[in-house]
């Protein structure tokens, strides 16, 4: 029991300390800075931060949430990047263990929180991004479930094509750019992980939070007529809400006595299957 507790506490740390670097991510990626130098810096000041000011989760709540010494705010994101990180660490390492599975669905998550953050940020997603998140689902799936890698590729081909052929007809429609690249590359990500069914489903709730979005800033923070969706980061956490809650690789989804999640097994579709493997046998 006491050896549970301890490898969950260490998992807790591992992963909010990857979410750590998840946010250096979103702020120095878009700003073209190495992710690895210079160390960690207040993005105020300028001045190097110390080692008990990294730590992830506890430094925030010592500070208060501010920089020691110019006293500017940090954003609650790295808070919440850090949090959801170690709780997403914890959730997999109970129900994977130390496997090779735990740890591809742990680096696709932290990759589609930074996709999120920097869209959330700057409204654009980059291509690299997009890139990293073709090589390790075609990597993982190979090794995996090679039979299953043809139908993924025409998932994230079908998928692509879908938002393209959105993309245009919106901008006929509206005489404006209404989607950037970025959201349909990242589609591609999308469908080659899920299938085309969960990621029209995706749309869907991406198209929701847009609208809630939407009305948010028109009318209860009175932003002026052109307001810019970041609906990257609304896919993304779509995504990221169908592949661990509520579709079919989900633990939930397995062992759910609530029907609408097992009746969702009528939507199968081509989808990651990883085989246990231990990392320590
Ligand atoms: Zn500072």
């Amino acid at each position: 029991m006491v050896n549970n507790f301890f490898l969950e506490s260490l998992s807790f740390l591992l992963g909010s300390s990857l979410g750590s670097f998840a946010n250096v991510c979103i702020y120095r990626i878009p700003l073209k800075i190495s992710v690895v130098t210079p160390r960690s810096f207040c993005p105020e000041c300028g001045r190097t931060l110390l080692w008990y000011e990294l730590v992830p989760v506890i430094s925030f709540l010592f500070l208060r949430g501010r920089c020691r010494i110019c006293d500017s705010r940090i954003s609650l994101r790295y808070l919440f990047v850090e949090l959801v990180s170690g709780t997403m660490a914890v959730f997999l390492f109970l129900h994977f263990g130390l496997t090779v599975d735990a740890l591809v669905k742990f680096i696709l998550f932290l990759l589609f929180v930074v996709i999120a953050g920097i869209d959330w940020t700057h409204l654009v997603i980059p291509d690299r991004l997009v890139v990293a998140g073709i090589l390790v689902g075609v990597t993982a799936l190979s090794f995996t479930s090679p039979h299953e890698l043809i139908y993924s590729v025409v998932a994230a081909i079908l998928a692509t094509g879908f938002m393209f052929a959105a993309r245009f007809l919106g901008n006929l429609a509206f005489k404006k750019e209404t989607m950037g690249m970025g959201d349909v590359k990242l589609s591609g990500v999308i469908g080659l992980f899920v299938g085309v069914q969960y990621f029209l489903v995706a749309v869907w709730l991406a198209a929701v939070f847009g609208i809630v979005y939407w009305i948010f800033q028109r009318f209860l923070n009175q932003a002026k007529r052109d307001i810019k969706l970041p609906f990257g980061s609304f896919l993304s956490g779509s995504f990221l809400l169908i592949y661990f809650a509520i579709g079919p690789n989900c633990p939930l989804f397995h062992h759910s006595t609530i029907p609408w999640l097992r009746l969702s097994t009528i939507l199968y579709i081509p989808s990651f299957h990883y085989s246990m493997i231990p990392i320590i046998p």
